[in-house]
């Protein structure tokens, strides 16, 4: 077997997934030939990473790890900001969060003077996050 060959047959050998003929063959090249049998370690390990990451992915505490190390890297950012600011920034979420359902109610909730005409509301709709509702009445009631 040449190099080209066992190169091409790697994958595979290091897969395991060769016929035992052909198993042996490349063994015996990567016995004679340090270049590919370097190569081969070198795709070894690689494959041996993938497949560690495929069971951390498997792991049911991956993303706890995952979520628990981020937390611990968030923690040290924010332990670098003032107090005032850390309580204040979950503060401004819920009231963002608490004015966009507000205003989602108050949307729904607005009598549609348009209704029988349903293609000029949906064109209008989009353009209400930009407008108050206010003028948009007063200008569809002239
Ligand atoms: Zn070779």
């Amino acid at each position: 077997m040449n190099c080209k060959l066992a190169h091409k047959k790697l994958i595979f050998f290091v897969e395991q997934e060769l016929p035992v003929s052909e198993m042996e063959q490349v063994r015996q090249h990567l016995k004679q030939c340090a270049p590919c049998a370097h190569f081969a370690e070198e795709m070894k390990k690689t494959l041996s990473i993938i497949e560690a990451d495929k069971v951390e992915d498997e792991n049911p505490f991956f993303f706890t790890r995952v979520k628990a190390r981020l937390e611990n890297t968030a923690g040290k950012q924010v332990a670098a900001r003032p107090v005032l600011v850390r309580i204040l920034q979950p503060v401004a979420f819920s009231v963002i969060l608490l004015l966009g359902v507000y205003g989602g109610f108050k949307l729904g909730q607005t009598p549609t003077i348009n209704a029988g005409n349903n293609a000029e509301a949906q064109e209008l709709i989009p353009y209400w996050n930009e407008l108050d509702a206010e003028p948009i009445e007063t200008f569809l009631m002239e």
